[in-house]
């Protein structure tokens, strides 16, 4: 491509909005415009790069026999009734009727178009397993899409879906979707992680997150500093602690504690570790149809986890209950104990179990319980892990301490079960000729967020560094001075050489000042530039590496084939 003809907007200017790298520079260096919140239009360069991405997931799909699909975009909305989902997914669907006044959505994820897709085509036990997936755009109305293309309303996602007759075909499928994503990831060259995740609502048995590690990542993430260990914060759990404080040795008793309302205050007001202490948290839950306030009870160390608290009460969402809220049902702020299950329902922290030597709330304004033996209630009270795990609780695999780290969710395996079979009864024939529902797998990958990842892991002040497998071009050869009738030779000539050798190249044959310019190719983040300047009378060019920002001088004769070597490295 000629940078004369080429349409690449670069700008100085950022959107006022943009905090990531990602977004600013994807931004400023000419690969995507907002068309409005959440919504962008792709320039040449990021259609190069998306296309890139795609053709590695294609590849390696296509290794590991999974075949690519297009379902249509639009989705008929009585196939998410069919699944229940249309309730679910809330304002995140965009739905919409056609001329014939007929409900339509824009598909978010395709679970129940896929499932629709197979069913009564796929009969047979002897047709199973089969792994279909197609690479398209989804709608998703987020309540607050930002960061870019990292979370866009209007995205492209890789989303793949098997079927199988049993569940051990699924858990090898599962691990052989594992594998082909942690290649993928490790030919665009980005440091990942995979770590359990929060299975949620959906209903299936294990999920997994690819993670890319960047600090800018909007996921917390808990690693083992020994093993393999990674989990999503929202699924993270730990070993049982090991270095116990010491106990305070109290008997039962009601003590008055004016104005203590806070842990800090409690513990220092005893004197006793926060570890002794319960914690309670009021929330309002809502359901599908209700909504109720619940009381979280934790160690006074412990923060309530609250996606683990979603999951424990089945709720779609948990919200702050306010002082009036918890008064109206009898219970006394600040002085809450878990001895009252009257007033609300109480789910208690699986540490708390038969803990004993314990301080919490009489239920009574400025009164505390001491020696609190939990036991009591360990038999008719419901315990569940809501804890989120600390840095430096102990892994539950192995000795290992946890650290937590940030990254980018770019991608999500997920055993599905047969949640989307059974309710749009999607059945095959067994070996005994019994109809029985699909055991499904889902496999989600985003191919947009995956750009903007290359570049929160791979950037620097001046912009994009991308990958050599990202990279939108991968050399530019820069023109100096275009008046220079030498060196716009020179320009020409590496030009069609390496287009003849299959190199993606860049001629900047404009007229601008060679600091402009180099500075735009800065921005731009081509792995390499040859320069083509001054020296050139004496029979050498520059080669620019962009991501140790290196220049290495090479003679005229040798710059083809040490560039060609560089490109292969
Ligand atoms: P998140 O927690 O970030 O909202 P999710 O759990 O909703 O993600 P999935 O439903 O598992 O995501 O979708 C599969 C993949 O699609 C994600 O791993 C992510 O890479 C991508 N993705 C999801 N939502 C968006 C979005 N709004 N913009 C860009 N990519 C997205
Ligand atoms: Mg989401």
């Amino acid at each position: 491509m000629r940078r004369t003809q080429a349409f690449i907007p670069t700008s100085k200017e950022a959107p006022s909005d943009a905090q990531l790298a990602s977004h600013i520079f994807l931004s400023r260096a000419g690969f995507v415009t907002q068309s409005a919140a959440g919504l962008y239009n792709y320039m040449p360069l990021a259609k190069r790069v998306i296309k890139k991405i795609e053709n590695i997931v294609n590849e390696e799909m296509t290794k590991v026999g999974a075949q690519e699909v297009e379902l249509s975009f639009v989705t008929p909305a009585s196939l998410w009734e069919e699944s229940g989902r249309i309730e679910k997914f809330g304002k995140e669907l965009l739905r919409f009727k056609d001329r014939k006044e007929t409900q339509f959505v824009l598909a978010p994820t395709n679970e129940e178009m896929m499932v629709d897709f197979v069913r009564n085509r796929i009969t047979s036990y002897k047709n199973l397993p089969v792994n279909l997936y197609q690479i398209k755009t989804k709608f998703r109305d987020e309540a607050r899409p930002r960061f870019g293309l990292m979370r866009g309303r209007e995205f492209i996602m890789k989303d793949g879906y098997s079927f199988h007759s049993s569940t051990e075909d699924l858990d090898r499928e599962f691990d052989v979707m594992e594998v082909a994503y942690k290649r993928i990831l490790s030919r665009l060259g980005l440091d990942y992680r995979v770590v359990e995740a929060d299975s949620g609502a959906i209903g299936g048995s294990e999920s997994k997150e690819l993670m890319v590690i960047a600090d800018s990542g909007e996921d917390t993430i808990a690693v083992c500093s020994k093993c393999e260990y990674g989990a999503n914060i929202e699924a993270a759990t730990r070993a049982e602690r090991k270095e116990i404080p010491e106990a305070p040795e109290a008997t039962f008793n009601k003590f008055q504690t004016p104005d203590i309302k806070s842990i800090d205050d409690l513990a220092a007001f005893f004197k006793v570790d926060p570890y002794y202490t319960v914690k309670t948290v009021a929330k309002k839950v809502i359901y599908d149809d209700s909504e109720e306030i619940v009381l979280f009870f934790l160690r006074g160390c412990d923060t309530l986890q609250e996606v683990k608290a979603i999951n424990a009460t089945e709720a779609i969402d948990i919200v702050d209950a306010s002082e009036e809220e918890l008064l109206a049902v009898g219970i006394i702020p600040g002085f809450i104990g878990p001895l009252d299950q009257d007033k609300a329902k109480h789910v208690i922290d699986i540490s708390l179990k038969n803990a004993a030597n314990m301080i919490c709330g009489a239920n009574e304004e400025d009164y505390h319980f001491i020696g609190v033996d939990l036991s009591v209630i360990s038999e008719v009270a419901y315990f569940a892990d809501i804890a989120e795990v600390n840095e430096g609780d102990s892994c539950p695999h192995c000795d290992g301490e946890l650290s937590f780290t940030k990254g980018i969710e770019v991608g999500h395996i997920f055993k599905l079960g047969t949640t989307y079979s059974k309710a749009l009864k999607a059945e095959y024939l067994d070996e005994n000729g019994k109809a029985q529902p699909f055991i499904m797998g889902t496999y989600g990958m985003g191919i947009s967020r995956l750009v903007a990842s290359v570049i929160e892991q791979h950037h620097d002040e001046n912009g994009c560094i991308w990958t050599k497998a990202t990279a939108p071009y991968m050399i530019n050869i820069m023109v100096s001075n275009i008046k220079d009738a030498e060196q716009m030779a020179l320009g020409e000539k590496l030009y069609s050489d390496l287009q003849e050798a299959n190199v993606e190249v860049m001629l900047d044959d404009r007229k601008e000042r060679f600091g402009f310019k180099m500075k735009d190719a800065e921005l731009i983040g081509f792995p390499y530039t040859i320069i083509i300047g001054k020296e050139l009378v004496n029979g050498n060019v520059q080669i620019y590496e962009r991501c140790t920002t290196e220049k290495t001088a090479v003679s005229v004769e040798n710059v083809l084939a040490e560039i060609m070597e560089y490109a292969k490295k």
